[in-house]
């Protein structure tokens, strides 16, 4: 049976459990363990699909086309394993399935409840779907203390029970400040943060205390007597320098050894944290810059491009250039400022995104990479934008548009069943805005001769997918004879995945997000070769 490993936050939130969850996993697998990682969410949204990227940072997709908490792509990019449906679950979900269950008279009459009804729906999740993993790490969001996440808490307290505490380890994320006006590091607020958990029944058995400076020993004594956790289990995490020193940096403090003697296992062979090293030395090291500019709606917050900017610095460390990331608010972008705003810019890429806001910015940024033959990585929307510039300007269709912004236009992007009228293609319009999209993993014919195909080395691909609308291809032949070539299909023929112009050194537009399969240690070829012509560029 797997051993389960829960990870709790304390203090205050977006300390890097994800993080940590993600690089213990990464040790336990260096070591020779097969470990999933999964994620309970304490908010009310069925799953962060609807959410704003604003409030909550990008929404990240697995194979099997679930839509995802971002903490995911943490994990795949660390492990390696590629997340599923089953690893992500909501407060939102939880209550869903068991409301509809109540509906359908399945408790018998009996009282529905937290306790046990939704603590029992929480257990089944944290088990379900589990195949000969040695660990299920399973991380609870926000923080100890927080209304929402009670459940989750008293949960894994009863789960610990169930399978008992042996195969159970509890870790614990807290904040150690240090506070520059006394010259002083604080224990108290992770005093206080343990107290709390341990009201609600859970003493943790590991503390990993995040810090902006090492903290003394005395310190780490302190917090093992007040928290009642053994000196060796009290772990530090100061901040690194890069993302990709945190799988060192545990180790250094000896994590997944504590872990796996807690668990009286042996190490099945050692550690290995040469790729880690590696690109953490390009990083930190490399001196040559190249400038991309992304230019999307969501810009403002960090987070919203999670896997894009991590997909982008990977096809720096491949290319071993330091990659600055550029990122223009498409709403605000003046047509008339675009030389200027533009001028250092070695590569552009418009990202995925929803609705009207921004698409003119965008259009009028994509003719320009076009003309100045300025690399350029249109994803999905961006894709679908860059169609919409080239109808209009090259093949003269002023009222080119897309129907999801536009519904007098003429929708050179449009809902399927809009320009395909053969009465069998149709995907579903439900008004559910949860459940309408191509989602997930779908392969895509690559054409011969086509860069992409060079890019790729492939001929068949598969990459996930997350949008309701496609090119339509009653136009493809007009595009073609102006140099834009459709250089992937769906298997079927039906639905364009890939364009790329003729005339120009680098200008691709995917319907599919790549930035989610890219890896530090296996680096996306797509965000290798457009990081590549980028630098080349300038
Ligand atoms: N809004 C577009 C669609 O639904 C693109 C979605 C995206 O970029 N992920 O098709």
């Amino acid at each position: 049976m797997a051993r389960f490993i829960f990870v709790t936050g304390g203090v205050v939130s977006s300390l890097g459990k994800g993080l940590s969850s993600a690089s213990l996993a990464y040790l336990l697998q260096s070591r020779g363990y097969k470990v999933r990682l999964r994620k309970l969410d304490p908010y009310l949204n069925v799953d962060p699909g609807t959410m704003s990227p604003f409030q909550h940072g990008e929404v990240f997709v697995t194979n099997d086309g679930a839509e995802t908490d971002l903490d995911l792509g943490h994990y795949e990019r660390f492990s390696g394993v590629s997340a599923k449906k089953s690893d992500n679950i909501t407060t939102g979900k939880i209550y869903n399935d068991v409301l509809k269950k109540e509906r359908k008279g399945e408790y018998l009459g009996k009282t529905v409840q937290v306790i046990p009804h939704i603590t029992d729906r929480i257990k089944e999740f944290i088990k379900n779907d589990s195949s000969k993993e040695d660990f299920v790490i399973c991380e609870i969001g926000g923080i100890v203390g927080d209304i929402e996440s009670l459940p989750f808490v008293e949960a894994i307290r009863q789960f610990a029970n169930d399978i008992g505490k042996k195969n159970t380890l509890f870790i614990h994320l807290t904040l150690v400040p240090y506070l520059k006006s006394s010259d002083e590091i604080k224990t108290k607020p992770t005093q206080h943060s343990v107290k709390e958990l341990r009201s609600i029944g859970i003493q943790p058995d590991i503390i990993i205390c995040r810090s902006e400076r090492p903290i003394p020993l005395e310190h780490r004594k302190k917090i093992s007597l007040f928290c009642n956790v053994d000196i060796k289990n009290v772990i530090e995490t100061v901040d690194v320098r890069t993302i990709y020193e945190a799988p060192i940096s545990f180790y250094r403090e000896k994590l997944d050894v504590q872990v796996l003697n807690y668990f009286k296992l042996k190490s099945k062979r050692p550690v290995n944290l040469n790729p880690w090293k590696k690109i953490t030395k390009i990083i930190l090291q490399t001196k040559k810059q190249v400038n991309i500019a992304i230019i999307g709606k969501y810009v403002e917050l960090k987070d919203a491009y999670k896997s894009l900017d991590e997909a982008l610095t990977h096809g720096g460390i491949e290319n071993k250039v330091k990659v600055n990331l550029v990122r223009i608010d498409s709403e605000k972008l003046k047509i008339s400022e675009i030389p200027i705003k533009l001028k250092d810019i070695s590569g552009i890429l418009i990202p995925g995104g929803f609705g009207k806001r921004g698409t003119e910015g965008k259009i009028a940024a994509i003719k320009y990479a076009r003309n100045n033959k300025i690399p350029f990585l249109g994803i999905c929307y961006g894709m679908q934008m860059a169609i919409i510039e080239f109808a209009r300007n090259k093949l003269n269709i002023k009222k080119a548009t897309s129907s999801e912004f536009d519904k007098k236009g003429l929708p050179v992007i449009g809902l399927i069943n809009e320009w395909i009228k053969d009465g069998k293609t149709v995907r579903g319009t439900d008004k559910n805005l949860g459940g309408t999209m191509r989602l997930g993993s779908y392969e895509a014919k690559l054409k011969e001769n086509s860069m992409i195909r060079k890019i790729y080395g492939k001929k068949v691909i598969n990459e996930r997918h997350r949008h309701r609308y496609e090119v339509n291809t009653n136009y493809k032949d007009k595009f073609e004879k102006k140099g834009m070539n459709f250089s992937g299909f769906s298997p079927d023929g039906l639905l364009p995945e890939i364009i790329e112009l003729k005339n120009h050194p680098w200008f691709i537009g995917v319907q599919f997000h790549p930035e989610f399969k890219s890896r530090p240690l296996a680096p996306h070829p797509l965000f290798s070769s457009f990081i590549k012509a980028s630098k080349n560029h300038k």
